[in-house]
Formats: C-alpha cells, structure tokens, sequence
C-alpha cells in the first residue's frame, strides 16, 4: 500500500494551524489501509461542507478519507497536546491516532478541521498503535450526530471507513477510521502543553489564534485574554448545562478533551442515562466516579481553572495581580453555571418567565425521579404532553412514579406555577416538545447497532441515525425507541475501546 499524492481538488482546503510554528504539530501524513470500505457518509454535512457527496463516495474519495490518498491542498499534520488525566499531569499527549487533513470553509464561510481518527502512528502515540477499531467510531458517529441534532454544540462525523485491517485490543477488532469535523481541535492541553515549558511566546501566539478563530471581537478589546477566559467559562457553562439537560455524561472530562471552540469533543465512554440518577457513572475507568452525571459542572471549573492557569502571564505580567483576576473569574463559573442550568431546566419545564423558586421547582421533580428511578427522558417528554391538557389525564407522566402522593403535589406546584405564565398551553406544549427529545441515543440500542455492525449488517445503525436525527419528532413508527432497556438489556459499563 503507497500513498497516492492527489493533484485535483474536491476539498477547497483553506489552511490555518498550518501556519503556526512548527512547534504546535508534527507534518504526518496518514498510513494507509490496506482495503478501505467506506459505511457512512453524512450527506447533509458534507454539502454544509461544500465537499460533493458524490465525489466523497467514489474511489478517490474513500481513497482520501481512509488515509491512503492525499488531496491537493491538504497539508497533513498532528497536533501536539498535553492535559490532566482523572487530574495526574500527562506532559505531552498530542494526536496519537488522529491526523488532520486540513480546514475548509462551509457555505457560512465558517472554518472546520477535517480530521482522520484513527490514521495510523504518528510521534505522540506513545505506546498505542494510531488506530481506532470499529466498534468506537460508529460510537462517535451515533453520538456525536445525535448531540448535533439535539442542538448542542460538538464536533461531528462526516464519515465512518473500515480499513479491511484487524486491529489488536483484548480481542482482534475490524479497523475503521472517523472523519471528524470541528471548529477547531484546539484544547485545554495545547496550552498547557505550551505554558509547562514556559514557552509563553507560543501561548501567545495559540491565544491570538484562538481569539482569530472563535472569539470574534474580543481581539479588539483591552485585554483580550481576559476576555478569551471569561467568554470561555461562558461557553462551557452553557455547554454542561446542555449536557446535563439531556442526560449526557461525558466520562472522560480530561482537560486535553475539552475544546477552546466550546464543542463537545471525544466521544469515549460517554454515554446518556436512563433512569435519573445524579450520581451515575458508566465508563469503566472512572473508578472514584470523578466524571459522575452530576461531578461535571465543578470538573469543568477545575479544567477552566487548567486553562487559566496556562495563561496568567498573558492577564498580567504581575504574577499575583493575575492570580488574583483569574481566581476571580473563575469563582464566577458557579454562579453562570447556576443561572445557565436553572434556564436549561425552566425550559424544559416549559416556563418562559423567571422566578426565583423555578430551580427549586426543577430540583423537586429530578429527586422525585431519582428516588423512583425513572426514566429522565420520558418523564420531560411526557410531561411536555400535559402543558396543554389541563384537565385530562395525566396517566403516561403519573405512571412512571411509584410515589404517587409525591407526583401530584408537585404537578399541582407546577400548573400553579404555569399561571404565573404569560403565553398560552398550546404554545407552551410546542416549545416543551422542541426542548425535551424524544428520542436519545440510549446506550442498549448504541450496543445493539455496534453488535449489527460487527456481523456487517449496518441496517440498525443507520436506520438508528436516521432517528436520532429528528430527536423532537414524534416518530409513531419508532417508538420502541423511546423505551428505556429491559432489565437483561441494561449497559451498566461503557468502555474507552480505543
Ligand atoms: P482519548 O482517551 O481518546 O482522549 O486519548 C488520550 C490520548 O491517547 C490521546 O493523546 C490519544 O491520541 C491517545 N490514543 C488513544 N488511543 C490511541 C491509539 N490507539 N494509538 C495511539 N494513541 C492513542
Ligand atoms: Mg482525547
């Protein structure tokens, strides 16, 4: 297998990290595979890409997005990052399995990376082999589209090749490789990676890149820095509190996993839960359950506090003068978060107006869910069915509490409440029904369309994507979907499978 140097172009590659020193990447191409297959192209994205799907599929397109073809235009390189693993220090990380082939413009004229995850060694693969199996990448695929179509920001999947290669885990595995397309791979541990050698001139240069790239505006202002760490709290703030209003539990919040951009990245272990439970944990190696449901809104002050950290001389060329700004700042978060997680929670409540007992009034209903195990996701959905029906039953929302007392006191709270509302219950039905899905990307039916796969059958999977592509349609065909696991189907453990 040689790598095939392509001289005409389906990708208008438009190159930036490129042009950062040396020092931020190694120039790797990717390995090639020996029999690339390609399972899943993502239409949509690809024309939001100005890439032609048509091409995307023909030989020379597979040939590119498994590695074994390099597109004019494309200048391959890995990134170099380092981070905190569950909070131990990794000095150098960087992309150990992944290359980037470039960046494209969309049709918005917005910058995304393309990236191939799993395209064999590059110099930061420590002691891994620079592939990924199958299995994790129709993972990151499902999920990763799934959190698109649930309106939170992340990083996405434009298309999934096996590589007709094994590779080795506890087991022998399918290879396969993800086409990962975000506004940036730039992270929390690029610069960390920077400011532990003391290299401020490329923390600098990393932050007005940043600042260029993601935060329009903020170059103008005073100090920009400041205003990157204080626009970047705001970003995760509202992305966790997104995440937790689905469900979602990330399970690996290492700072090298968590984007300057603010998009959801990474897509290990993580998975959506059934059953409310504000401790749960499901990836294997969280042992002390630090990346536990209800853990990542203080995990992520822990991280931006990595981040501020990484660029104190940038605040303030007075070490304790900037010490004392980013500690400020960063006491902040919990009161954003607060407020960005009681507004996540007042939607999906359908309440519109603010009050200040409406966190209370949200906080009552995930106990009562908690202490009869139900389901997180059908308990909103159903319950944005009652918004308009005042007066009828409310069977499918009361049925899924054993503590019958309970529910109805607290319904009788919330349609108290709802008088305080100025828009009328039909209304209100639509805008809880465009904020509570329907349909998640529920870990059994995950491993169930994994499990199709590794017998090459694909049908599940991708009619599971089509699904969750409309998470806030009623779908009357699919509405097995909507159920939680039976008690045999019930993943206790997700798994990093890298
Ligand atoms: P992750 O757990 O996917 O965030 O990966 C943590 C680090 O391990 C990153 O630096 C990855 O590039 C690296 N890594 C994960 N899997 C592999 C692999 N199979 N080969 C080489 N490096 C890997
Ligand atoms: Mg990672």
């Amino acid at each position: 297998m040689s790598l095939i140097l392509n001289q005409s172009s389906h990708f208008s590659f438009n190159n930036s990290y490129i042009k950062l020193p040396s020092q931020f990447y190694y120039r790797q191409n990717p390995t090639p595979v020996r029999k690339p297959n390609l399972i899943k192209l993502n239409y949509r994205l690809a024309e939001q890409l100005k890439i032609d799907p048509n091409f995307l599929r023909s030989q020379e397109g597979i040939e590119i997005i498994s590695g074994n073809r390099i597109a004019s235009g494309s200048d391959p390189l890995s990134m170099v990052y380092a981070g905190h693993q569950f909070g131990t220090w990794v000095p150098q990380l960087g992309d150990g399995r992944a290359v980037m082939l470039g960046e494209v413009l969309d049709k918005n004229n917005k910058r995304y990376d393309i990236q191939l995850k799993g395209a064999g060694l590059t110099p930061f693969s420590r002691m891994g082999d620079g592939r990924a199996c199958l299995g994790p990448v129709l993972r990151e695929y499902i999920i990763s589209e799934a959190m698109f179509a649930l309106n939170i920001p992340t990083t996405r999947a434009l298309a999934a090749v096996t590589t007709g290669e094994i590779v080795q885990r506890e087991e022998n595995l399918p290879g396969a490789i993800l086409t990962r397309i975000a506004s940036s791979h730039i992270r929390i541990g690029t610069f960390q990676y920077f400011a532990a050698k003391d290299d401020l001139k490329s923390v600098k240069q990393l932050a007005d890149h940043v600042i260029d790239r993601h935060y329009n505006g903020v170059k103008e202002l005073e100090n920009p820095y400041i205003y990157l760490l204080k626009e970047l709290i705001k970003r995760q703030s509202s992305l966790i509190s997104k995440w937790l209003g689905v469900g979602f539990i990330h399970g690996v919040m290492n700072t090298d996993n968590m984007t300057l951009s603010g998009e959801t990245i990474d897509y290990g272990p993580c998975a959506f839960m059934d059953n409310y439970n504000a401790n749960t944990v499901y990836s294997s190696i969280d042992q002390f359950g630090r990346y536990a449901y209800n853990n990542q809104a203080q995990i992520t002050k822990w991280n931006l506090g990595c981040f501020a950290a990484s660029i104190l001389p940038l605040i303030n060329k007075d070490t304790e003068a900037s010490i004392k700004i980013a500690k400020e700042l960063i006491e902040e978060f919990d009161d954003i978060f607060n407020e960005d997680w009681t507004s996540v929670l007042r939607s999906k409540l359908g309440l519109k107006e603010e009050y200040s007992k409406d966190l209370d009034l949200g906080s009552r209903l995930l106990q009562l869910m908690e202490k009869d195990s139900v389901d997180f996701t059908n308990a909103f959905r159903n319950l944005s069915f009652l918004s308009d029906e005042k007066n009828k039953s409310d069977k499918n929302f009361n049925k899924l509490f054993a503590d019958k007392l309970a529910i109805n006191n607290w319904l009788s709270d919330w349609r108290d409440r709802l008088n305080n509302e100025k828009i009328g219950n039909k209304e209100r039905k639509s805008f809880m029904l465009s904020c509570n899905p329907a349909y998640i990307p529920r870990n059994h039916r995950v491993e169930e369309a994994i499990k199709n796969a590794l017998n090459e059958d694909y049908d599940f999977f991708n009619k599971f994507c089509e699904i969750l592509s409309h998470p806030f349609e009623e779908q009357p065909l699919n509405k097995d979907y909507l159920n939680p696991p039976l008690p045999n189907e019930v993943v206790l453990q997700t798994f990093c499978g890298t």
